[in-house]
């Protein structure tokens, strides 16, 4: 995953995940992406905003850094004082973490087990989603299993 800021042509700033740059190319194109400030469909990326929304490493580390090189699980809960921008951005994470929960089995804490026997094919390719220390998410990406981070909003962290 990969967030950029956006800009629309009244010079508002959103940002929005993409699966990777190809994926923004698309979306832009298809006139996929408006603002939701006043729905306008001319945006486009402008400089990356300073990341303060912690939203990764809860299912596992991206797909582009399988050995994350800090590791933010036992150490201090990263906070962050959001501006309306941020929480509109906040809002369009939790309809994609709703649209993945409720399209997907909760699996818990079995979720690297689950996920290993349908890439071996024991059992069934279906939509799943639960929990991952970051040792057992590198094993998954070593083994070649695909997975994504689930958004998580800062006030779920534990
Ligand atoms: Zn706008």
């Amino acid at each position: 995953m990969i967030r950029y800021a956006l800009a629309c042509d009244k010079g508002h700033v959103i940002e929005s995940w993409f699966q990777n740059s190809g994926a923004y190319d698309t979306q832009v194109k298809a006139a996929l992406i408006t603002c939701p400030i006043c729905n306008s469909a001319k945006v486009e990326k402008t400089l990356m905003a300073p990341g303060v929304v912690g939203a990764k490493k809860r299912a596992g580390a991206p797909p582009a850094s399988p050995r994350p090189a800090a590791d933010t699980a036992d150490t201090a809960t990263p906070v962050a004082m959001m501006s309306p921008q941020e929480q509109e951005f906040r809002k369009k994470l939790k309809e994609l973490r709703d649209h993945l929960t409720k399209n997907a089995d909760y699996v818990g804490q079995k979720f690297p087990e689950e996920a290993r026997k349908m890439h071996y094919g024991d059992i069934e390719h279906r939509s799943i989603y639960g929990e991952a220390t970051p040792d057992q998410a590198n094993e998954l990406h070593e083994e070649g299993i695909e997975f994504h981070p689930l958004p998580v909003l800062p006030d779920e962290r534990n």
